[in-house]
């Protein structure tokens, strides 16, 4: 299973972090997990065409997790090699009313046309391809989820997208192979609803997973800091997440 930061960022602009989306692929199938701004750029970097996508998964409604989703909707139906394969949306509650506003606002241009869209029911594990894909609320919005990705050897990755320290992550992450954290604000400066370096690395301890990775960087928010701070409570290997880091797990 090869997973790729495409952007480590946030809201903030930066032209070193690109906003929330991360790819796991593990050569049958490829997910792409949140489509922050920029996300479209970053799959072109990273060497991924977008119909190769077979199952796009949203966290939560937020614009740095969300604003690409029309430019891919668009790409897929106008770029000079238009989607023909299915498509599999799996979300947090709400992103399909939100779906349906953007028809309201875009009209035909983002609806599909060469190709299905199949929308899975978040909570209830689904299956795309050869990943295994189950949810868990976190705490974060009223509707904000946490993806587990597993093939069929067992290797298995988790995403929690924005949350805070909460009981449902820990018991998603269980025994994963790389826990994927957002890691928003430094130890001084917790705010609710996101993580910083110390609630990472208790979470990650909590959930005996065997490497932590940490991304959505705010920029007060050092990196190397971090991943020292987070250390404090986890004894596995915990990376810096950055652009185009690519880890086979
Ligand atoms: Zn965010
Ligand atoms: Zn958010």
């Amino acid at each position: 299973m090869q997973i790729t930061i495409l952007g480590s960022g946030t809201c903030v602009p930066s032209l070193e972090r690109s906003a929330a989306c991360i790819q796991v692929a593990d050569g049958r199938t490829t997910v792409v997990l949140d489509t922050g701004p920029g996300s479209l750029r970053q799959l072109l970097r990273a060497g991924t065409e977008i119909n190769a996508i077979d199952l796009l998964c949203y966290t939560h409604l937020h614009v740095d997790h969300t604003a690409d989703f029309v430019p891919l909707l668009f790409a897929s139906k106008y770029a000079p090699l238009p989607r023909t394969r299915e498509l599999a949306i799996m979300a947090a509650p709400g992103f399909r009313d939100f779906y349906n506003s953007l028809m309201h606002a875009y009209g035909d241009w983002i609806v599909p046309e060469n190709h299905a869209l199949t929308w899975l029911e978040a909570g209830q594990p689904a299956v795309v391809g050869s990943l295994t894909i189950t949810t868990a609320p976190v705490r974060h919005t009223q509707h904000s989820i946490a993806f587990r990705l597993a093939d069929s050897s067992g290797t298995s990755m988790v995403y929690s997208g924005d949350t805070d320290l909460c009981r449902d992550i820990i018991t998603l992450a269980a025994g994963c192979d790389m826990l994927i954290l957002e890691c928003s604000f430094p130890d001084s400066d917790y705010r609710e609803g996101h993580l910083t370096p110390e609630r990472a690395g208790t979470i990650a301890a909590e959930a005996g997973c065997r490497q932590l990775m940490l991304t959505h960087f705010y920029p007060e928010c050092d990196p190397q800091q971090a991943v020292c701070s987070a250390g404090k409570h986890f004894g596995g290997y915990i990376h810096a997440g950055y652009d185009l880091l690519k880890i086979n797990i």
